[in-house]
């Protein structure tokens, strides 16, 4: 419960990511004064968009997947008509087999003809449908839960690529349970996962929702219109850039929250300000560095620092290289999405995401854009080459690959030293790390990448839930 009489304070917010300023639009919808601080000098976190003439670069994320949810709230911002739905060809992906591009089959009926998968393989997806519902007495990895479904070639030609290609990860550590929850319930409720999918499109058509994937989107400024919207709809003073947040004093009996913060650059002297409750949207390293001084010590974490655990938790770097060409340059027709190495290929990057293909105004007329992605779990020390050494590397793989000849003619390179949360096995230990804080302090809340699973609409989601919760209370 927030301390009696506290109600009229506003609700602090740390992180100015998309799960931070979705819990900020939130709240303010529902009457309430918020302040959301953020550390560096711009608001979206991990969405980072810049456009450079014609070229549009997208350094995070590429894309959003327009889920009931995130339809809801573009609604609520006016965006629908800013909003860019991916091109028809972007149904199509790539992926590499045997050094050479092979097209995902788009449906059952293809997938038994494609040549991308054995006939042992094939079989072996037919006979999942027969699969009893089992509960496991313990988590596993990615790797064994799948591979305990459907194989191991399906492992190394359907899930490790798909892994590197969201969570830049590796499926043998992952844990089935935490990074892929509705698989792990399927499997109990159904047995089946391809009976479970089933099941669950059934039930988004009788909700009225369509039944396939959500549709993929962006705007003609890149994702970072999102953020940038949310942010232009707060309310004037609503938010604290240069603000690092590094202490937060919880209440004693009836007295609010003291968050502290400090303003690296600016030389002044740390400031405070008084909160009736603190909604936490940060990264597991900013977590980790938080001071709660009166806290007790709750398991192995010093008293004062309740997260600093969670530095423990593996954040892969990634290199995101934006590169344009003149289409001239390039033999494959680039008619898809993108393509995704699957480890066992052993090449040095995790994809290649055909931007000027999935959506328009990427390019100059003329011209095409790509982004390759390397680094992850796997191969971390790919994500560090100096921009030549990548540029080398890149050249001679887009070349096998696409068919690309000579240098590129616009280069722009993102580094993300810490880019995307591991949920390894053991991850319920992190959990449990935030549950706790939670417990021991009322009118805390944590949420975000680091706990509500890691794309743009379970960030959403989690802003959303932070809101409502702290509602609640
Ligand atoms: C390279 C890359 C590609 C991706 N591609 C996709 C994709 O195509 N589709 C998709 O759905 N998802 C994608 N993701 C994942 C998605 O972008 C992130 O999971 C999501 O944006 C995280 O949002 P967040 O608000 O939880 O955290 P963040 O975006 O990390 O925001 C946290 C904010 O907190 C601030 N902060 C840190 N410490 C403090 C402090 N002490 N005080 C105040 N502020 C602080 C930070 O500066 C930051 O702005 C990608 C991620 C990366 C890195």
């Amino acid at each position: 419960m927030n301390p009696a009489g506290n109600a009229s304070l506003p609700i602090a917010i740390i992180g100015g990511g998309i799960t931070g300023l979705a819990a900020a639009h939130r709240l303010v919808r529902q009457g309430k004064t918020v302040r959301l601080f953020e550390a560096s000098s711009r608001l979206g976190g991990s969405i980072r968009s810049e456009r450079d003439g014609d070229w549009l670069v997208e350094g995070g994320p590429n894309s959003l997947q327009q889920t009931p949810a995130v339809a809801a709230l573009l609604g609520e911002l006016d965006l629908e008509a800013a909003t860019l739905q991916a091109r028809p060809e972007a149904k199509n992906r790539y992926l590499v087999r045997n050094g050479r591009l092979v097209a995902v089959p788009a449906s059952p009926p293809a997938l038994l003809v494609s040549k991308l998968f054995s006939t042992g393989a094939k079989w072996r997806l037919l006979r999942e449908i027969f699969t009893r519902p089992r509960t496991r007495p313990a988590d596993v990895s990615l790797a064994a839960f799948v591979e305990s479904h459907f194989g191991r070639e399906w492992v190394d030609y359907g899930l490790s690529p798909f892994v590197s290609g969201v969570y830049a990860g590796d499926a043998e550590k992952l844990s089935a349970r935490h990074s892929f929850p509705s698989l792990w319930a399927m499997e109990q409720s159904h047995g089946s996962i391809i009976r479970g999918q089933i099941a669950a499109a059934k039930a988004r058509r009788a909700r009225g929702e369509p039944a396939g994937a959500a549709p993929i989107v962006s705007f003609a400024d890149g994702l970072e219109t999102l953020p940038r919207t949310l942010a232009a709809r707060l309310p004037a003073g609503s938010v604290e850039l240069h603000a690092r947040v590094t202490a937060l004093v919880p209440p004693s009996a009836g007295q609010p929250w003291q968050i502290q913060w400090t303003s690296p650059d600016s030389g002044s002297p740390p400031r405070s300000q008084l909160f009736s409750a603190v909604l936490l949207a940060l990264p597991a390293a900013a977590l980790a560095e938080l001071s709660l001084p009166s806290a007790a010590a709750s398991g192995s974490e010093p008293s004062d620092r309740p997260f600093a655990s969670l530095a423990d938790i593996e954040y892969p770097p990634v290199s995101s290289l934006f590169l344009g060409y003149r289409s001239d340059q390039i033999d494959h027709p680039l008619d898809g999405f993108g393509l995704l190495v699957p480890p066992l290929e052993r090449r040095s990057i995790m994809g290649v995401l055909f931007n000027s293909t999935l959506f328009p105004g990427r390019a100059p007329e003329d011209h095409v854009a790509l982004t390759v992605m390397t680094g992850g779990s796997r191969n971390p020390e790919l994500a560090r080459l100096t921009d030549e050494a990548l540029l080398a590397l890149v050249r001679d793989e887009l070349a096998a690959l696409l068919g690309v000849r000579g240098d590129p003619v616009f280069v722009r390179r993102t580094v993300w030293p810490h880019a995307i949360p591991q949920y390894t096995l053991g991850y319920e230990r992190f959990l449990e790390t935030m549950t706790r804080a939670e417990q021991a302090h009322p009118g805390l809340f944590i949420g975000g990448h680091v706990r509500d699973g890691i794309s743009l609409p379970a960030c959403i989601a989690a802003g959303e839930k932070l809101a409502a919760r702290s509602l609640s209370t």
